[in-house]
């Protein structure tokens, strides 16, 4: 697919042609992302849902355009389930802290040993303040989400079950709808974790049936600092505000208040505005590709470099080996290197991965690990960038003979 959108991409790294292969962290931004941006704040910038002059009229109505794009895109029934969040981090701290207000001692939360931290310490420190018991669903031994064992921990007691879409690890797509049913059935909520797969493929929520879905705009094109809660309105209705302040009100007293209406109920202070309307953009942008279309090309990519880096002898290559298990996330350590040299060593052919415990530290523990190197490609990246990779690898391997 065409990168010429992305001017950052075309420069020079250690006299290399830069490739870029970090995306699961965060990703570039095209053109049309950045002038949307410079249009906003050159003419239109002014608060939301506060002023009555024409720059608040504008800048407001951006706004709720881009949260109607954003329920467009995930298939949310209503607006009023989208809300403006600053990441996955923060939308899922905030399930845990207001639903969490439903969790009582002997309750249980059912979480996977993938988890990043993100979806992992806000119920792990849910469940130590609410005597609650956090239990992990773990792999099986092709790195694919043990689902029997789900079956087996997931039970009448089981209050919320929170699991990645795909994992930022090991690249592999979990069974969200199936655990959703299984969750709904012992009358839990499921929570999915969406960072890793609302940029790299068709989301319906609807379809999932998740009572809760978090995203960052970051991971799709968009600017940092915004991101999406999506939870169903009749949960949403019922759940208590987590931040107070200006917006999120309907009549304040001096010694009690009335909340907003759902989604601003949520959405205390001052938003990130440029944020959201910069993740409008980006979902233009992407619906201009087409979702399906992102996923088939990125399934490709896997085909081809998945089967590439396993022929690299020393190589481990973690999580599931079937590219049809797999988006375009990939873990790998070279046997003797660490992962830093390694990740070192790529960015001086140009190709940029990264290298750490990508906080899942459970996950490293788990698999016998303090660390991986990873790549990740985005729609953007070709097949030469698989190359490259390879390439580099092969040419680190040799350095550090
Ligand atoms: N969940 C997963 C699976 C992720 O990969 C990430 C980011 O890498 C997050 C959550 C946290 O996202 P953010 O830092 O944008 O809040």
């Amino acid at each position: 697919m065409d990168n010429n959108d992305f001017p950052i991409l075309h420069q020079k790294v250690n006299d290399e042609d830069l490739v870029y292969l970090d995306n699961a962290a965060t990703t570039q931004k095209p053109k049309q992302v950045i002038e949307a941006m410079e249009k906003f704040y050159y003419n239109d910038n002014a608060n939301v849902h506060r002023g009555v002059h024409t720059l608040a009229e504008r800048s407001t109505e951006q706004f709720e355009d881009a949260r109607q794009k954003v329920q467009k895109f995930i298939n949310a029934k209503s607006t009023k389930e989208i809300i403006f969040t600053k990441g996955t981090t923060d939308s899922l701290n905030m399930v845990a802290q207001s639903f969490g207000e439903n969790i009582h001692e002997g309750d249980e939360i059912v979480i996977s040993i993938m988890e990043h931290h993100s979806n992992l310490i806000p119920w792990q420190q849910l469940a130590i303040k609410k005597h609650a018991t956090l239990k992990y669903i773990e792999l099986t031994d092709d790195g694919q989400l043990d689902m029997s064992q789900a079956k087996s921990l997931i039970n009448d007691r089981t209050k919320i079950v929170s699991v990645a879409h795909v994992s930022n690890v090991l690249g592999v797509i979990n069974p969200v709808k199936e655990l959703a049913k299984l969750a709904h059935k012992h009358g839990a909520v499921m929570v999915v974790d969406g960072a890793q797969s609302t940029p790299h493929m068709p989301i319906d929520v609807q379809d999932m049936d998740c009572d809760f879905f978090a995203f960052s705009g970051h991971k799709m094109l968009s600017e940092t600092g915004i991101g999406v809660l999506y939870g169903k309105e009749k949960l949403l209705e019922k759940m208590t505000p987590v931040e107070y302040g200006g917006e999120m009100i309907e009549f304040v007293k001096k010694f009690s208040t009335t909340f907003n209406d759902l989604p601003w109920k949520f959405e205390a202070g001052t938003p990130n505005i440029a944020g959201a309307i910069s993740l409008g953009f980006a979902i233009d942008y992407l619906n201009g590709i087409g979702m399906q279309n992102i996923f088939d090309y990125e399934q490709k990519i896997v085909s081809y470099v998945l089967p590439k880096l396993l022929a690299i002898d020393g190589i481990e290559v973690y999580g599931p080996k079937d590219p049809k298990l797999h988006t375009a996330v990939i873990s790998f350590n070279l046997l003797g290197l660490h992962p830093h040299d390694l990740a070192t060593g790529l960015d001086m052919e140009g190709v940029a991965v990264r290298a750490g415990h990508h906080c899942a530290q459970p996950l490293m523990t788990y698999l016998g690990l303090s660390a991986t190197a990873r790549a990740s490609f985005y729609f953007y990246n070709s097949l030469e960038d698989a190359d490259r990779l390879v390439g580099a690898i092969r040419a680190t391997k040799e350095f550090f003979k």
